[in-house]
């Protein structure tokens, strides 16, 4: 079977770029093609009565029932997935911000208490203060960078969910993910993580994640042309528990949509690699330009947690923050977002484009200072050449002068 070369315990040893080719097409080759097709549907038929008691009937390692549940399409996705990120299961769901709000449904009822760092995506805050607040669960938005005894004194009686997102949205704060998650469980916490930026570079299972989130509509879908979010587990119990949160919600992503996150997810290792290493460089000229102050990439030497990123990355991506020197404000700040030819002004990220997003006077912080010491942008680079996205933000930065 030309199709059992796709899975089996070889699969561990291989390196991430082989394994982004091989991966998610065991078992839903048909006639022999490379890719597995798009299967849409809702109907799933029974092969008899008895199978619709017995909880559907299992066909590619699944109890298939209903369209909801997913289809091959999902499956395969799911496994590539589960594999980039180390866990077991995964579920694919519509969006990235459903990918969040999913696991903090499931594990959060009413009288509950939630910690949330204050440099999280913008919609999870909004998911805290608005619905979850309206159900009854308290959220306390705490400094992205606690310690582990600062940590463990924000934990309630009813504290359920210990959420961290590393680096920040933003403000790309590395947190300390083993030592927060370990005071987390001497608690009884659960420990969900937003990890889009860290991709597959950052395992979370191996430093005390439960639930690990991603925006898939980021690097893994890499074409601005899908929105798609997973939820990734290593435990049985914790996959259950988000199955039947999805599943209680509607949750469901279009077939079509996971096939081009698979077709996505082929070039990924080389995208990520290209684009870490271009926003490297550019990050790097930036830095000393007379008009920047400070640029936010966790995998410079000069961002406040490098030896973290160190520590529990084993690269980056190509997302970071910029802040303009004071003296600029907010309309300088513009101006320069403004003069740029190759940067779309745009918010998604993870695509083949380069974009420039204003960010001070747009997000929210509470527990920190709003105050970032300048005017702050996020760039994401793309693919295109280096030296021409140098070329324009030097341009770009003339208008200052
Ligand atoms: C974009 C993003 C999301 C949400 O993804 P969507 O698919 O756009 O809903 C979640 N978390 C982070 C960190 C993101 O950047």
């Amino acid at each position: 079977m030309p199709n059992d070369r796709d899975s089996g315990d070889h699969k561990k040893n291989l390196g991430f770029a082989t394994r982004m080719s091989h991966g998610g097409r065991a078992g839903v080759k048909i006639h022999g093609f490379v890719n597995p097709p798009v299967h849409r549907g809702s109907t799933v038929l029974y092969p008899d009565a008895e199978a619709r008691r017995d909880g559907g009937a299992k066909r590619f390692e699944r109890y298939m029932t209903y369209g909801t549940a997913g289809g091959p399409t999902h499956y395969a996705l799911e496994d590539v997935i589960a594999d980039i990120e180390g866990g077991t299961r995964c579920t694919i769901v519509g969006t990235g911000l459903a990918a969040v709000t999913v696991p903090l449904t499931a594990y959060l009822k009413n009288g509950d208490h939630c910690l949330i760092p204050d440099s999280c995506y913008g919609p999870a805050r909004n998911f805290a203060t608005t619905l979850m607040k309206d159900w009854g669960i308290d959220t306390t938005f705490y400094d992205p960078c606690v310690d582990e005894a600062g940590m463990a004194a924000l934990i309630r009686p009813n504290t359920k969910v210990v959420y961290l997102e590393s680096p920040g949205s933003h403000t790309f704060e590395v947190q300390d993910v083993p030592v927060l998650a370990r005071a987390a469980h001497a608690r009884g916490c659960k420990v969900l993580m937003d990890n889009t930026w860290g991709i597959h570079n950052f395992q979370p299972f191996e430093h005390g994640v439960d639930v690990s989130i991603q925006a898939l509509t980021k690097y893994v879908g890499g074409h601005s042309d899908i929105l798609l979010g997973s939820i990734t587990t290593n435990s049985e119990e914790d996959h259950r528990a988000i199955r039947s949160a999805a599943s209680t919600l509607g949750h469901y992503a279009s077939p079509d949509d996971c096939w081009l996150a698979l077709r996505g997810v082929r070039t990924m290792a080389m995208r990520l690699k290209a684009q870490e290493a271009a926003s490297l460089e550019v990050a790097t000229w930036l830095e000393q330009q007379p008009q920047v102050k400070r640029v936010l990439h966790p995998a410079l030497p000069s961002h406040p947690q490098h030896a973290l990123y160190k520590r529990d990355f084993t690269g980056g991506c190509s997302l970071f923050g910029v802040i303009l020197d004071p003296q600029y404000d907010q309309g300088g700040m513009f101006r320069f977002v403004n003069a740029l030819q190759l940067f779309g002004i745009g918010a998604s990220w993870g695509g083949f484009e380069s974009l420039a997003l204003p960010t001070s006077g747009f997000i929210t912080r509470t527990a920190g200072s709003g105050d970032f010491g300048g005017p702050m942008l996020r760039l994401h680079i793309g693919l295109e050449d280096t030296k021409d996205l140098i070329a324009d933000l030097a341009q770009g930065l003339r208008v200052l002068n």
